[in-house]
């Protein structure tokens, strides 16, 4: 073998190993192209926590994937009450205040490598395997709004003498994705949701009970109907004053939630006022709801710093249609008479001394419109 076959030898090996490396990178950049587009595709915050925490690590061969979110006023949380992290407490964090994130970040950059111990307690509390790994900082308007972690149990993964500038872009996607996600979910909430109960809001209600009539119709179900009015409420606010009146219906609404069902739809229709609308349920069981919300009701007890505990009542005036009753109706005509008969039920049960359930049957309502023309 002569020396120009040795040196082209090893001119190939190097050429070889320099396209197996570029290959690499090539499908690295490929696979976070193709995450990248997903992440800006979510245009809700569950999705996108899902795709974060569960998939990434599924995606990327991780062992563990952690975020922290700074979510100083609930905004995240609240649009997230039912969703469950993989591991709950562990994999999503939430805080309030910057003093976790800037332990672990004491400059906003990304920190790849291996983890000294407290730093690892910090980023992966629940995942002793962790050998390697990249915090990332996530970044918007020069302010930290949290931190994700990605961890391996490949102690070669990540390394602080490497680059990461893909990553550092992936977290500035995410980060842009988490505050779009919060921003848009945020403003429709506003828009059908009561702040101080945290139901529906009386437009949002008046705009549902449309959509649900004709769901019940198309599947021939029946529905229900309650109207809660709590009793003497004028007096709590006379009094106790007006900041324990909001505590009491910030409290009514945080009941009515825990003890309906996710599908029920539940709103404050004015003052001291709230409307439930109950698909798939007869009159007996909206009876049987209507008498045992009463009773939770009159259990809570309100605790006021300046006197007494004391409690409350409701009337609740209770109505029903069938699906006979939704069959060839106008919806805005039932919807109209509904309403209106659960309200009698209230006046009825005021009329009958309070604390107390009334039903009160619906009017037969007029066909449709084009129903009619159609027969005639
Ligand atoms: P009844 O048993 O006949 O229903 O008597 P009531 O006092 O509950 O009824 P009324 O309609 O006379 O009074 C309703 C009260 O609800 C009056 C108002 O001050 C109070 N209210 C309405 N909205 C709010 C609110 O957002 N916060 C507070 N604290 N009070 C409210
Ligand atoms: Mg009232
Ligand atoms: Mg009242």
């Amino acid at each position: 073998m002569g020396p120009f076959d040795k040196e082209n030898k090893e001119l190939r090996r190097a050429l070889h190993l320099l396209t197996s490396k570029a290959e690499r990178n090539q499908s690295i950049l490929q696979s976070f192209f193709e995450m990248e587009i997903r992440l800006l595709g979510c245009n809700k915050l569950d999705e996108l926590l899902d795709l974060i925490l569960i998939e990434f690590r599924e995606y990327f061969r991780l062992t563990a994937v952690n975020l922290v979110l700074f979510d100083p006023e609930n905004a995240a949380r609240d649009l997230l009450e039912d969703y469950v992290p993989p591991e709950p407490g562990h994999s999503l964090r939430f805080v309030n205040n910057q003093r976790l994130l800037k332990s672990i970040f004491p400059t906003p950059e990304l920190r790849a490598g291996e983890l000294s111990s407290p730093l690892k307690k910090l980023a992966f509390p629940s995942t002793p395997f962790v050998l390697s790994s990249a915090l990332l900082p996530l970044v918007r308007q020069n302010c930290l709004i949290g931190s994700l972690h990605l961890g391996s149990n490949d102690p070669g993964r990540y390394s602080q003498h490497l680059d990461y500038n893909y990553i550092s872009h992936m977290a500035s996607v995410i980060a842009v994705c988490i505050e779009n996600c919060i921003n848009q979910q945020n403003l429709k909430r506003l828009s059908i949701i009561d702040m101080l109960t945290k139901v529906h809001n009386r437009r949002s209600f008046d705009q549902e009970i449309i959509k649900e009539l004709s769901r019940s119709s198309r599947h021939q179900t029946p529905l229900s109907c309650l109207f809660i009015d709590l009793d003497y409420f004028k007096l709590v606010n006379d009094k106790y004053g007006h900041q324990i009146g909001d505590k009491v219906l910030s409290s009514i609404g945080q009941l009515l939630k825990k003890n309906l069902r996710k599908t029920d739809l539940i709103a404050r229709y004015g003052g001291e006022e709230f409307a439930v609308l109950l698909p798939n349920c007869n009159s007996e069981k909206a009876i049987e709801i209507g008498n045992n919300l009463r009773q939770k009701i009159l259990q809570m007890i309100i605790h006021n710093s300046d006197s007494k505990p004391f409690r409350i009542s409701a009337s609740i005036g209770i109505t029903y249609c069938s699906s006979e009753q939704l069959l060839q109706a106008d919806l805005d005509q039932v919807a109209h008479n509904i309403l209106k008969a659960a309200d009698d039920g209230v006046y009825l049960a005021k009329q009958n001394g309070r604390n107390r359930v009334e039903y009160q049957p619906l009017p037969d309502t007029q066909p449709r419109l084009t129903e009619s023309l159609h027969s005639a």
